[in-house]
């Protein structure tokens, strides 16, 4: 059998500390689902919709449906306040979605904030048992190209495609030391987007408890993080580094031009009103 020969000398492959970051070309698909399709693993996958965010969720789940895991098992965790709207999209075979009753809150960073507390309870209560990798969502995101057993690792990270090849005085990580998710201005590897998170349940168990801890001792001290969870996310993998990153082909932004490195977009935020959809401003 012969390899392909993957190059992109155009972007940077691999982390200081010999992570792969996951560019288009530098894997080969098949190789990627004869390691993991014999695991018959399941990849659990929470999106959260509350107040109006429950519109964006037919895009999300009939995109993701077309592009997510395909011929994999998936489920599905919605957590909304609203599961009467919750659009009903046809599911390929092996694919669920259970809805979550979650109380809603009046400001939006309550609802960013909670998201790690509640993956949390989730994996520990239900998930730990019942699958072996997890990714938390954004949903007001739709998929355009394959997402699949590439991105799979034990904890996983994404490049925030708004600062992906900036010098770190540039990412706006929390500079308060009175929080915990404070990083000195020469620390730092990148800024990772709290859009997309995955990994191994029992990995990203630790995360989410770590960083909802460090949210509830920001409470407690009444100062909340500049990019709310995002900014304990970043601490967090200061100190964990992820063993795998994505590139921003995994977490890009309708509104941005697409580059010439960029061969792929696979998921993107859509361009959405904040006045519109958000219970505060
Ligand atoms: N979210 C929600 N309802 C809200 C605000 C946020 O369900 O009123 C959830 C939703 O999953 C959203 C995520 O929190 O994708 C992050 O918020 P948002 O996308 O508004 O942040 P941004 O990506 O614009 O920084
Ligand atoms: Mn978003």
């Amino acid at each position: 059998m012969s390899h392909r020969v993957c190059v992109r000398p155009d972007v940077v492959t691999t982390t200081p500390w010999l992570a792969p970051i996951v560019w288009d070309g530098t894997f080969d698909q098949t190789v990627m689902d004869a390691i993991y399709k014999q695991q018959n693993i399941t990849v659990a996958t929470t999106v959260f919709a509350l107040g109006k965010y429950v519109d964006f969720l037919k895009d999300f789940l009939e995109t993701a449906e077309k592009n997510f895991f395909l011929h994999y098992n998936v489920h599905y965790y919605v957590f909304t306040d609203r599961p009467d709207d919750v659009p009903a999209v046809t599911l390929s075979p092996g694919r669920k979605l259970t809805v979550l009753k979650t109380a809603s809150s009046d400001r939006w960073q309550e609802i960013t904030l909670r998201r790690m507390e509640m993956i949390e309870k989730l994996i520990e209560e239900h998930l730990i048992h019942k699958a072996e990798y997890i990714f938390s969502l954004d949903v007001d995101c739709k998929f355009y190209g394959p997402w699949g057993a590439e991105s799979l690792g034990d904890i996983v990270a994404t490049l925030h495609p708004g600062y992906y090849g900036e010098s770190r005085n540039k990412f706006p990580y929390e500079r308060r030391p009175e929080s915990q998710a404070y990083i000195r201005q020469e620390e730092g590897d990148y800024y990772y987007g709290g859009a997309v998170i995955g990994g191994r349940v029992d990995r990203v168990l630790k995360l989410t408890k770590t960083c909802r801890k460090q949210l509830d001792v920001d409470r407690e001290n009444k100062i909340e993080a500049v990019w709310q969870e995002e900014s304990h996310l970043n601490k967090y993998f200061l100190y964990n580094k992820p063993s795998k990153v994505l590139s921003p082909e995994y977490l890009w932004q309708d509104f941005k031009a697409k580059p010439p490195n960029i061969k792929v977009i696979r998921f993107s935020q859509v361009i959405k009103n904040y006045a519109q959809v958000r219970p505060n401003p």
